[in-house]
C-alpha cells in the first residue's frame, strides 16, 4: 500500500514523525481518513477516537481533541491540541474526571459557563475511555 509522510505535533511537541498508510481522526464535521495521494486540504478537528496505520500494518489508536489537519503537496501536518496515544492515557484518571464532570452537571444551579466547561470534560473522559 502506498505510504505519505506524516507529523503529528502539540504544543507539548513532535509526537510522531514518519510515513504511514493512513491517519484517521474526526474534524468538526465528521470522520475523515487520510491515504496518500489526498489532494491539499485543511480542516479544524474535533474530540473523537484517532488511529495511524503505519507501512507494516500495525495500528496505533488515540485519543485526539481538537487541533487542525493539514495536507500539502502528499504530506500531512496533524496539529492536536492534544493528542494521547492509548498506551500513555491513564484511564483512572479518565473514570475520575467522568465521575466529577457527570456530578457537577447533575448539580443544580450550574452557571452556562460551568455547564459547558464540564460538558467538554465529559467529552474528553470518554473519548480517553473510548479509546483506551
Ligand atoms: P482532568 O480533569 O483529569 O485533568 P481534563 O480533560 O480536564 O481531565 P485536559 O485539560 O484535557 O484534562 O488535559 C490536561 C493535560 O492532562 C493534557 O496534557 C492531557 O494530555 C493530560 N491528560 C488528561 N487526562 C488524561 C488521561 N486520562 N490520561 C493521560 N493524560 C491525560
Amino acid at each position: 500500500m502506498n505510504t505519505f509522510k506524516l507529523q503529528i505535533g502539540t504544543p507539548d511537541g513532535l509526537l510522531f514523525s514518519g510515513d504511514v498508510e493512513r491517519v484517521v481522526c474526526r474534524s468538526i464535521t465528521g470522520d475523515l481518513a487520510i491515504l496518500a495521494g489526498h489532494a491539499n486540504f485543511c480542516t479544524a478537528l474535533g474530540m473523537g477516537e484517532a488511529h495511524v496505520v503505519l507501512p507494516d500494518g500495525t495500528r496505533r489508536n488515540a485519543a485526539c481533541i481538537g487541533g487542525m489537519l493539514s495536507v500539502m503537496n502528499g504530506e500531512c501536518h496533524l496539529l492536536a491540541t492534544t493528542w494521547e496515544w492509548q498506551e500513555d492515557i491513564d484511564r483512572a484518571r479518565a473514570e475520575e474526571a467522568k465521575a466529577r464532570a457527570e456530578a457537577k452537571l447533575n448539580e443544580t444551579g450550574v452557571s452556562e459557563k460551568e455547564y459547558q466547561i464540564f460538558r467538554a470534560k465529559l467529552q474528553r473522559a470518554l473519548v480517553r475511555l473510548g479509546v483506551h
